[in-house]
């Protein structure tokens, strides 16, 4: 049996929830497709005289309930088949979480660890260069994803405003705060994801205090989502990121842990913990385990060795469906995607407000309001998914291609 690619994961998503619904079989077939790819090619100079050649993406889903909203992940492994699910699944994001925004993803296929700072800006640069038209605050908004972080999106608000011939910080979220970033969008995505896992802890009738926590990856969304497990009370015992994991039965701290991986590399040789594989690390009998690196982890093959009693999608797609099934059938509480790490794509939603209006919001009002948005999500996903029969990720869906469908159906077909 071959491997399922993101797309194939998330056309069964769709095609799943389309059944639940009962949608007119046009509008799977629709919602299937994109509204636009768009492929460029990216010749850049590296810093030796050379010029390599990249291949960039950036695919539209669906702008039915607002302009196109996604990330730029730049890693060697990108395909468009990976763009469009990940361009797909924003759209139900933003939906699930009622955000007057669509859906798109972009991303270069380039290996950014073995590229200078200013070899990673010409690509930048070049790469908003091709698809400048066809984003703009009003038609599509790009953040960071894998491997790009603020300064890549201050390029991209430079080179854009060059190109409109005025300052517009309100095309790209995830800026530097002193460019019109907002506080907490760097923190957003895995603080989000802990607090959906706190209301899932609470619905189990579990205590804080006994809750204990396995991470895999430890970036951005995985190091912010241990910081904030702390912060609640929960145990983090394992983290892990491409080297490998670490477990410690009586707790890591966080913020040693990120200072061991800045200094080393890697989290793997953490002093007093023990090193263990990523597949080992998945399987730990605890509490909550948040996948948070990269797709299809949890398959067919390794999720009735599944232990947790919450699995929380800090990244997207860590599930195929084979493992969903097996999971719901035993019980585990998957806490999907689209609602788990919605936490970064609402902050995004604030830092594009406060761009077009050019206010500033305090650190306390974004994660008040991005908590509000977290708790009313997770409540009417659990509500329909106990109502429906039916688990977390099937019920989101619901909910999500529900209201684009609804928007599709009353903008209508024109021309
Ligand atoms: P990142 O680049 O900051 O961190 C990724 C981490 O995963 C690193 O620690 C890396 O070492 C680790 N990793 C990579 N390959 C691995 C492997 N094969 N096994 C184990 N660990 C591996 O990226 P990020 O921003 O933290 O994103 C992680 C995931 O979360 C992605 O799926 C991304 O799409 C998703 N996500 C991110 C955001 C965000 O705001 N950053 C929002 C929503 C979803």
């Amino acid at each position: 049996m071959g491997a399922v690619s993101p797309y194939e994961a998330a056309v069964k998503q769709l095609e799943r929830a389309g059944e639940l619904l009962g949608l007119d079989k046009w509008l799977v077939e629709f919602l299937k497709r994109p509204k636009r790819e768009i492929t460029v090619t990216l010749p850049v100079r590296m810093d030796d005289g050379r010029v390599e050649v990249f291949t960039g993406y950036r695919v539209h889903h669906s702008d039915a309930r607002g302009p196109f909203k996604g990330g730029i992940r730049y890693h060697p492994s990108v395909t468009l088949d990976e763009v469009r699910a990940l361009a797909m699944w924003m759209t139900w994001k933003t939906s699930v979480m009622d955000l007057p925004l669509g859906g798109a993803k972009g991303g270069i296929a380039c290996n950014p660890k073995e590229m200078s700072t200013s070899e990673l800006e010409r690509l930048t640069r070049r790469y908003i260069y091709a698809i400048r038209e066809f984003i703009g605050p009003d038609l599509d908004i790009p953040a960071p994803d894998v491997n790009t972080g603020p300064q890549h999106m201050a390029w991209i608000v430079d080179t854009y405003s060059a190109f409109v011939g005025h300052y517009e910080p309100a095309v790209v979220t995830g800026k530097p705060v002193e460019l019109g970033g907002s506080p907490g969008r760097l923190e957003a995505t895995g603080r989000g994801v802990m607090i959906t896992v706190r209301e899932a802890i609470k619905r189990l009738g579990l205590r804080a205090g006994d809750v204990t926590v396995a991470i895999q990856g430890y970036g951005n969304v995985g190091y912010h989502a241990a910081k904030t497990a702390a912060e609640l009370g929960f145990k983090v015992v394992a983290v892990s990121d491409s080297k490998g994991g670490i477990y410690d039965p009586s707790g890591l701290n966080p913020e040693a842990v990120m200072e061991h991986k800045r200094k080393t590399g890697s989290v793997v040789g953490f002093p007093g913990a023990k090193d263990i594989s990523n597949e080992e690390l998945l399987e730990l009998d605890v509490t909550v385990l948040v996948p948070a690196a990269i797709e299809g982890v949890i398959h067919g093959g390794n999720a009735s060795e599944i232990k947790a009693k919450i699995v929380a999608e800090g990244a997207n797609g860590p599930t195929t469906p084979e493992a969903d099934r097996v999971l719901y059938e035993s019980g585990v509480m998957v806490i999907p995607d689209i609602v788990a790490n919605a936490g970064g794509v609402v902050v995004s939603y604030f830092e594009w407000v406060q761009g077009i209006t050019r206010e500033r919001w305090t650190l306390d009002e974004v994660r008040r309001k991005l908590e509000a948005k977290l708790l009313a999500a997770f409540d009417e996903v659990y509500r329909l998914s106990k109502e429906r029969e039916v688990s977390m990720r099937e019920a989101a869906y619901m909910i999500a291609v529900g209201r684009v469908v609804r928007a599709i159906e009353l903008r209508g077909i024109w021309p």
